[in-house]
């Protein structure tokens, strides 16, 4: 185990600047916490947070990244809290360390093959500051290599799959290879131990047997290299065991056929001389087709750049090569590391002009010229990656991941159509939230579903996947087919009444044909969007006779029948009579009808029913419209249980305390004011705009008297229009 005064060496070779008394402190604070801990091995626990810190080391991280490491296992396995942490190190290293605790506590909450991908990104999403990932993978890093300490094979299967599946990868996509490496070498050694023995032997065969290949390869490179006028830098190794038992998978080709077990490298100064480098070793031995491909000009996700080629090579051994600047080679070795001496030798003004071509990479890089010092670029960076994604999981553990500011409706949306359609409530993390609350990493959702729910067209103001929009559009397509399809039948049978006639199935038969429609669907939907009028269709069907005065408008009071569709009121939610099933209402915002008045609905295409009081001047409008006026009428007995919104206009005189006497009067009647709007305002008196919920239009009389009553007042009526 390493020492503390060893730490703090290491740590201090690199970066002068390192905080000493604090990475002291840790290392104290966290010996203490995990006290008499032990791991599986018989180890002192406090050794596995010290290993950590050493392997963050070698990647010359700063105090605070360390200092994560050697607490990083406090608050989840110790008696400490995030408090004693942020009290004693300060706020930085407090939510360094609660990111590190968030992303342990995820590994527990399960992952499926399946999920890896998502897994992946949700552990990069989480990790908003770099060295929370930095740390995370270090832990797993010293976990894989003291896992045969562990007795559960079971367990050590599972953990060894957990690093193939997401930390191997993610320790790639950051470029760091060398932690990627020993990740999936340890891996395999849990999870196919057979594949890597027999692996392993054949290599050892080849290396007896081929006496040497290797070195003699890198001198025949080199002599054809520097012949071109290069001075390039030539590796060659055997590929780890895992990537070749990859590659046979892959492929599904036995270990004789493949070709590239040994891989060579060419290290150049510029790009241009990659290319040159590229010309002489095709000029020189025979290319192995289809295995050409020039990360340089198109580089990997990761920011990786190299030209990878394959050829015949000296003693007809089929060889890989990859060939780049030093540049690149530091950076496709170490990752972020690299990214450091990127910096200074930027610095130096040598290097090429390449800009990576992948825009978090690109991040990093303009932090770090921006940054003061190798703490400063830390403190900024940020993984920009899947900011504009968010990832939660279902109650059973399945990861959804959705779009930046998707709400609970989206995620019913994403786990089935039906769950979106029938989606009533949702519970984020056990708690009941608003459908629009937006949604964040690692939240659980439970979508509360009812068979008779339906999707609201309000949820598409604040839904932000296309698949949730799609679908609500879609519905209310259908609802208002439907809706249109009632109008239009209350429509026909109202104008059929007008003349009294009965509409009969025969005479709607007759209808389709004569305007030579589908189906008396089409027929309905047509008259309900006012395509075509209900009069008309009479007109044709029963042309008036010479000796008819014209047509009946007036209705006798005998054929005035009661309507039998009161039923519109359960559905509905307002206690009207005479209105069409399925059809929306809404009351008119010139008039604000009240209960006990009489009232008239006006059908408006796409609109529904709009009700207004009978004296409502609006009125005028449809005079030319009968077919697209309803008979309505309070249903006696429903209407106390909703409240209504009336519009007063109010002249008050202008003294202190007559706008609270105002207030005071109508709230001591009952009433409720929701919207006051002063319209004039003058020496002696002001004119007020009061919208006001009551009951009925009993009530509103009772509140008008009262305020009559009132000294203040001068006058006070309805509003209209
Ligand atoms: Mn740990």
């Amino acid at each position: 185990m390493m020492r503390q005064y060893e730490l703090v060496e290491t740590v201090k070779q690199y970066d002068p600047s390192a905080d000493e008394q604090a990475i002291n402190r840790a290392y104290v604070f966290s010996m203490q916490a995990h006290g008499t801990q032990t791991r599986a091995s018989g180890d002192p626990y406090f050794s596995h947070p010290v290993e950590v810190a050493g392997i963050l080391t070698h990647y010359r991280l700063d105090s605070a990244s360390i200092i994560t490491a050697l607490l990083h296992d406090t608050v989840e396995d110790t008696d400490a809290t995030l408090s004693d942490i942020e009290r004693l190190f300060g706020p930085e290293i407090a939510k360094l360390v609660d990111g590190v605790t968030k992303l342990s506590q995820l590994e527990i909450a399960g992952s499926e093959a399946r999920q890896a991908e998502n897994f992946r990104k949700l552990l990069l999403a989480m990790s908003e500051d770099l060295r929370v990932l930095l740390v995370k993978l270090a832990d797993r890093l010293h976990n894989m290599r003291t896992l045969s300490h562990i007795c559960d094979a079971g367990k050590r299967k599972r953990i060894a799959g957990e690093t193939l599946e997401i930390y191997s990868p993610l320790a790639e996509r950051i470029g760091m290879r060398e932690v990627q490496e020993e990740l999936e070498d340890l891996a395999f050694a849990q999870i196919n131990p057979d594949a890597r023995t027999s692996i392993m032997k054949r290599l050892d065969f080849l290396r007896t047997a081929g006496q040497s290949v290797v070195p003699r390869i890198i001198e025949s490179l080199s002599d054809t290299l520097r012949d071109a006028g290069l001075a390039p830098d030539v590796s060659g190794r055997e590929k780890t065991p895992y990537s070749i038992w990859r590659k046979m998978q892959r492929k599904d080709v036995e270990f004789e056929q493949l070709s590239d077990i040994m891989a060579f490298r060419v290290r150049v100064g510029l790009i241009e001389e990659c290319y040159r480098a590229l010309g002489a070793i095709h000029g020189a031995w025979r290319v192995s087709p289809g295995r050409f491909k020039d990360y340089i000009s198109l580089p990997k996700p990761n920011g990786y750049r190299s030209i990878h080629t394959a050829v015949i090579g000296p003693d007809g051994h089929r060889i890989e090569i990859q060939i780049r600047t030093r540049d690149m080679h530091e950076r496709a070795e170490n990752g972020l590391a690299a990214h450091w001496s990127y910096k200074q030798r930027a610095g130096n003004g040598k290097g090429e002009a390449d800009t990576p071509q992948y825009r978090w990479l690109r991040e990093l890089l303009d932090i770090m010229e921006q940054a003061e010092g190798p703490d400063d670029f830390l403190e900024h960076t940020k993984l920009e990656m899947f900011r504009d994604q968010v990832f939660c999981f279902t109650p059973r553990g399945d990861l959804i991941a959705l779009p930046h500011g998707a709400t609970p409706v989206d995620f019913a949306y994403a786990v089935h159509s039906e769950v979106g359609d029938r989606c009533t409530g949702v519970k984020v993390n056990g708690r009941m939230v608003p459908l629009q609350t937006g949604l964040v990493n690692g939240d659980q959702v439970e979508v509360l579903t009812s068979k008779t729910q339906k999707p609201s067209p309000d949820w598409l103001r604040f839904v932000a996947t296309g698949k949730a929009r799609a679908r609500i559009r879609r519905f209310i397509r259908i609802q208002h087919r439907h809706e249109y399809r009632e109008l239009g039948r209350g429509i026909l049978d109202k104008a059929f009444r007008q003349e009294q006639r009965r509409l009969t199935k025969k005479a709607i038969g007759r209808a389709v044909d004569i305007f030579q429609l589908q189906d008396e669907d089409d027929l309905f939907i047509r008259i309900g969007e006012g395509r075509l009028s209900g009069p008309e269709i009479v007109h044709k069907l029963f042309p008036p006779r010479a000796d008819a005065a014209g047509p009946d408008r007036t209705a006798k009071p005998g054929a005035r029948r009661k309507k039998a569709n009161g039923a519109a009121a359960a559905e509905t939610g307002i206690s009207i009579r005479g209105l069409i099933p399925g059809m929306a209402v809404h009351y008119a915002r010139c008039c604000h009808p009240l209960p006990g008045e009489r009232i008239v609905g006006i059908v408006t295409t796409g609109k529904g029913v709009t009700v207004h009081t009978v004296e409502c001047d609006t009125l005028q409008r449809f005079n030319s419209m009968p077919s697209h006026w309803l008979d309505l009428s309070w249903d006696d007995d429903g209407s106390a249980e909703e409240s209504h919104v009336a519009r007063i206009k109010v002249f008050l005189s202008n003294e202190p305390g007559t706008l609270g006497d105002l207030s005071t009067i109508i709230g001591k009647n009952g009433g409720n004011i929701t919207n006051l709007r002063i319209a004039h305002r003058s020496v002696d008196f002001f004119e007020i705009h009061l919208d006001i919920q009551v009951d009925d239009v009993r009530h509103l009389t009772e509140i008008i008297a009262a305020l009559r009553a009132s000294p203040i007042i001068t006058s006070v009526d309805r509003a209209r229009g």
